[in-house]
């Protein structure tokens, strides 16, 4: 069974008052950790320590500025023992925890009482984080160098892809193929824009993947209709989809 919990569904503008965009997928893996990550946990009471893999992917602060916080927390309120694991863009060990030592003095270099394992991705073979398979795939976000990343990882027999931030390519069939479910980055309602996928281009996405492939739509500047498309759900800030 897949079980996704939706931490936040908007953009780095939180219109509306919507949190940023993340998701917790069977309770034990984070994909992007914005800044409210932490509270949002404990509102929904799921305990921190529970997260085995953190997926990052890529550094801009809606989707990675969460970590020193959810890091203070685990040396100082909530210990935890067993390693957490956090796989990211190349560099990713370096900017995680300078941000830490930004953010908190001495934090990065703390004894915490457990292991931090950092993976860097690598585009061109399957990796394996604490026994989960996946495979990241190079996204088009921008052109301003900044490396983005979507993921696709199995799980039992369920097969769960994430865009992160993109925008439409044809990168995202390569990711999607073969989903259950693909959250999307959907950040436009309505025109086309660089960086994210807009609604207008919902329907030809749709249209391209089989309806085997539920969409999830996040990242989004405001709530949208999506009941004319078949197999497309909208997240909203905790909400929580779940497939036998
Ligand atoms: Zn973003
Ligand atoms: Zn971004």
């Amino acid at each position: 069974m897949l079980e996704l919990f939706f931490l936040g569904s908007s953009n780095a503008f939180t219109p509306d008052g919507r949190y940023w965009s993340s998701f917790l997928l069977n309770g034990r893996y984070l994909f992007d950790a914005p800044p409210t990550v932490v509270p949002h946990l404990k509102r929904l009471s799921v305990p921190v320590t529970d997260i085995r893999v953190i997926f990052i992917s890529h550094f801009h602060g809606d989707h990675f500025l969460g970590l020193p916080f959810l890091l203070l927390d685990y040396l100082h309120m909530t210990p935890r023992q067993e390693d957490l694991h956090i796989v990211g863009p190349p560099g990713v060990e370096k900017v995680i925890e300078d941000a830490t030592e930004l953010a908190f003095p001495n934090l990065s270099r703390a004894d915490s009482g457990y292991q931090r394992h950092y993976m860097e991705v690598d585009v061109n073979q399957e990796q394996t984080v604490d026994d989960l398979r996946f495979q990241a795939f190079p996204m088009k976000h921008g052109d301003e160098g900044l490396e983005s990343f979507g993921y696709r990882v199995c799980l039992d027999d369920k097969v769960v892809a994430y865009t992160g931030d993109a925008e439409f390519s044809e990168e995202l069939f390569a990711l999607a193929e073969g989903a259950d479910v693909l959250v999307m980055d959907c950040n436009y309602s309505e025109g086309k824009g660089p960086y994210h996928v807009s609604f207008a281009e919902v329907p030809e996405i749709r249209r391209r993947l089989p309806l085997s492939t539920t969409i999830i739509l996040t990242h989004m500047e405001a709530e949208l209709d999506v009941s004319g498309l078949q197999g497309v759900l909208a997240a909203q800030d905790f909400a929580v989809f779940r497939f036998p």
